[in-house]
């Protein structure tokens, strides 16, 4: 099957909630964020205060240095792959569907900002990346401290992820750890004769994983 080459228009100048249901209809799972991409870019190059530059499927949208600070508003447009959860719908005043939460309504709030607010009182970077939902070699925030790290210079950076309206510094993120334990083989119906590596592991060697357990304050 060929490439669709299909223009769609971001309803940029609506409400926020047709907007993220406009963005949940272009499907972007990860690495397959291109027409998502081209839309937001798309979106971004109508406003005229912004400049937009492209690296792979990251669009960044500047504003003109006119305050001496500078914030940068990122959120990323890939998603997990679809759960019988497309297209999205607005229900009760809520929007549903993929990447509904987690994140494209961060990335419909970043957009509306970029799009609508010309003045705002501190330099704005907006970047809009892929590829977050997936093995970190893939990121595009990486990609561009590889490639473009002028973009990333900032004062204060806001990455636009899903905490119910609550400001979190910063997240908890993944660790995966590699641990061999010992214990000594036995037969199954003879269990007691041998030691088993995991029970000895719990709360002795492994005992260090213990807090990853608890949530931080
Ligand atoms: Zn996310």
């Amino acid at each position: 099957m060929g490439e669709i080459n299909q223009k769609v228009s971001l309803p940029t100048g609506g409400e926020l909630a047709e907007l993220t249901a406009a963005l949940i209809d272009i499907p972007s799972e990860s690495h397959n964020e291109k027409a998502l991409a081209d839309a937001i870019e798309q979106a971004l190059k109508s406003a005229k205060h912004l400049s937009v530059h492209r690296i792979g499927n990251n669009v960044i949208a500047t504003n003109h240095n006119a305050h001496g600070v500078r914030v940068i508003l990122a959120g990323h447009l890939d998603t997990v792959p679809a759960n019988n959860n497309l297209p999205g719908r607005i229900d009760g005043g809520r929007v549903f569907g993929l990447g509904a939460c987690d994140m494209k309504g961060g990335v419909a709030v970043a957009l509306h900002l970029a799009t609508r607010v010309a003045s705002p009182s501190v330099d704005v970077t907006y970047i809009f990346y892929e590829a977050e939902e997936v093995a970190a070699e893939f990121n595009g925030l990486g990609r561009l401290a590889r490639e473009a790290p002028e973009f990333l210079a900032a004062d204060f950076a806001v990455l636009m992820e899903p905490s119910n309206a609550n400001v979190e510094a910063g997240c908890q993120g993944t660790i995966r750890i590699q641990v061999s334990t010992h214990g000594e083989r036995a037969h199954s119906a003879r269990s007691w004769m041998g030691r088993n590596a995991i029970h000895q592991a719990h709360g002795k060697s492994c005992g260090f994983l213990n807090p990853m357990n608890q949530r931080g304050s």
